[in-house]
């Protein structure tokens, strides 16, 4: 019989074996929470108990795939987003911090209005789409997704926002041929209060660190060889769908931000750029 060993020599020795990686105590805190099933504030305290058998196989499978380089997100396949637990895996792209500010900007631009229609393109795990509907109970939201296996994610997350879920229609298309008129969607061209994206804005001659680069799905990732091709695409497009008072609101690389303002103000919109947590541009509004 093996002796028992407690979470704490589990997480500590996890540690010692992610020591390579950038945060291993981060990284192992999360594999015991996953494996032992907690919320992070039960952590501290389930540290002197005594892992089950089952818990202990999920540990070590998950310890091994993030000792081969997988993001932690996938292998724990949760991660917060705002007020919401999301379900990603290797089909979308993990929502990244700056994408809740982004969303926080929506939100304020939303609650502006009292019957809003929002549209979230190329809405990936749900994560913009789904934080608008769950964030404000008048809002009618629109997500769209070119991937199946995008769509199939936001649907498993839909699934879990709860009566919010009845104001959100998922699409398939790309960008705003989701939309084509000649489908059975409930909207029309002018119809839309606020557009909201955060596309792929990587420049194929871009180098991303492995761990982006071998996991996470390069369609979700890479826009072509200029980087802003389907921002500029957005904003041109948005012009007939959004009402004439309408709003676009972008996530993008902060080098894209003056070029993209430029190019938003030359297609009739007046501009206004906001900072991520790290004081870089990032977002860019963009009013009709
Ligand atoms: N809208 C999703 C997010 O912000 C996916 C974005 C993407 O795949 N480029 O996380």
């Amino acid at each position: 019989m093996t002796a028992t060993i407690s979470w704490q020599t589990v997480y500590k020795d996890a540690i010692t074996q992610l020591a390579n990686f950038e945060s291993p105590e981060v990284d192992a805190r999360r594999l015991v929470e996953a494996a032992a099933g907690i919320e992070p504030s039960e952590f501290h305290s389930t540290l002197n108990s005594q892992p089950t058998t089952r818990a202990m196989a999920h540990f070590d499978q998950m310890l091994a795939r993030r000792c081969q380089g997988e993001p932690l997100q996938y292998v724990v396949g949760r991660w917060a987003f705002r007020e919401l637990d999301l379900l990603v895996d290797k089909r979308v792209l993990i929502p990244r911090p700056e994408t809740e500010i982004l969303v926080g900007h929506a939100i304020t631009e939303t609650n502006r209005l009292s019957a809003p229609t929002v549209l979230d393109l190329g809405t990936g795990t749900g994560a913009i789409a789904l934080s608008v509907a769950f964030e404000c109970p008048h809002s009618q939201v629109i997500a769209a997704d070119i991937s199946e296996d995008a769509l199939a994610v936001a649907r498993a997350n839909l699934a879990g926002i709860g009566k919010a879920a009845t104001r959100v229609t998922l699409l398939q298309g790309d960008w705003f041929n989701a939309l084509d008129p000649s489908l059975p969607a409930e909207i029309d061209l002018g119809e839309i209060d606020l557009i909201v994206s955060n596309p792929p804005y990587i420049a194929n001659h871009e180098t991303l660190p492995d761990v982006v680069a071998n996991h996470e799905p390069s369609l979700a990732l890479r826009a072509g060889d200029d980087g802003t091709e389907h921002l500029r695409h957005i904003v041109t497009g948005s012009r007939s769908w959004l009402k004439p008072s309408g709003v676009v609101l972008l996530e993008m690389a902060p080098h894209q931000i003056s070029q993209l303002s430029d190019h938003a103000q030359a297609s009739g919109f007046s501009t206004e750029i906001h900072p991520d947590l790290a004081g870089h541009d990032r977002i860019l509004i963009c009013r009709l």
